[in-house]
């Protein structure tokens, strides 16, 4: 019988040392919260699912309630969830006023027919399907206010700030009959324009799973990661023979050298090894693999000390 497995992250990107504490507690009750399930017998769909969910309901990152926001001031959401038994997906895109993504992305997959639904059509099935609406003043947090003031004035004297978020989150998740499934959820990059859609909610970019190979679940610049398919060309890394470990790696590699582009991403492979890499100073990542233990990391990027 598979033992199950658990990887979650809180983004990688540069993350402040005065906010270390907070993702790693963020990602250690995420990962609690999502392992408790898997130990009741419950599925690798319903960890990932409450994992995210932790993380969206936790001001600390980009997702849910503490989102960035875009160059309207508004918040728009990405979230997707796949589920590796039958590869089946559900995704949201650019939809505003829902303060968990990730279950209407599962909602979507399980319901209504359909894999992906954006903007207001997507709101709409929320609230048809009686998910709770909120307002954009309940997603946003102070923090976030005053980081779209720097842009809006750096954008005034024309001055280019990084578009870039990165604390975007993600879970994947083996459970106890061996199926696989990852979810990822964002609020996007700061000051990206309205309507912009990242990685995140696009198969195979922010997130992937095959109950045959692995699952994979990405952060970073979503321009660059989409275009390298970063989550399923990690699985397929796995696929090839390569260990979880192995195919961050690789993965990451061929986002840096093809794209030049920045991010991280967590990959777990069918027999519950967990792996993750990133190229940015810093990436939160909680987990237990097969070895039984759990683990609650800030890894800083290689030369760089990390706080453990
Ligand atoms: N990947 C996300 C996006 O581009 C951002 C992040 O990871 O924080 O929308």
């Amino acid at each position: 019988m598979p033992v199950p497995a658990l990887i979650v992250h809180g983004g990688a990107g540069d993350i402040p040392p005065a906010e270390h504490q907070d993702y790693l507690a963020g990602c250690r009750v995420a990962f609690e919260t999502g392992w408790r399930l898997l130990e009741r017998g419950q599925s690798a769909l319903d960890a990932v699912e409450a994992a995210v969910r932790e993380m969206e309901d936790n001001p600390t990152f980009d997702a849910g309630v503490g989102s960035v926001l875009n160059s309207e001031g508004e918040i728009e959401l990405d979230a997707m969830i796949m589920d590796g038994a039958q590869l089946r997906l559900g995704a949201v895109a650019a939809v505003r006023g829902i303060a968990n993504p990730v279950t209407l992305a599962r909602r979507i997959m399980e319901e209504s027919g359909h894999n992906i639904l954006v903007g207001e059509g997507a709101r709409q099935y929320a609230a048809r399907i009686g998910l709770r609406l909120c307002s954009q003043a309940e997603l946003t947090v102070p923090r976030e206010v005053a980081r779209y003031r720097e842009f809006q004035q750096a954008a005034m004297r024309a001055r280019k700030l990084a578009l870039i978020g990165h604390d975007t989150v993600g879970a994947v998740a083996m459970d106890q009959f061996g199926n696989i499934a990852a979810a990822t959820s964002t609020g996007g990059i700061a000051f990206k324009l309205p309507g912009r859609v990242g990685d995140s909610p696009l198969v195979g970019s922010g997130a992937y799973a095959d109950n045959l190979s692995g699952g994979a679940s990405a952060t970073g610049h979503g321009e660059a990661i989409m275009r390298v398919l970063l989550s399923k060309t990690a699985t397929d890394a796995v696929a090839s023979g390569l260990t979880a470990q192995e195919a961050a790696d690789r993965a990451l590699q061929i986002l840096r050298e093809r794209v030049n582009g920045e991010g991280g991403l967590i990959v777990l492979d069918r027999h519950g090894n967990v792996g993750f890499a990133h190229n940015t100073p810093y990436m939160a990542v909680a987990w237990r693999g097969p070895e039984g233990v759990m683990h609650v990391t800030m890894q800083a990027e290689r030369g760089r000390t990390g706080t453990r």
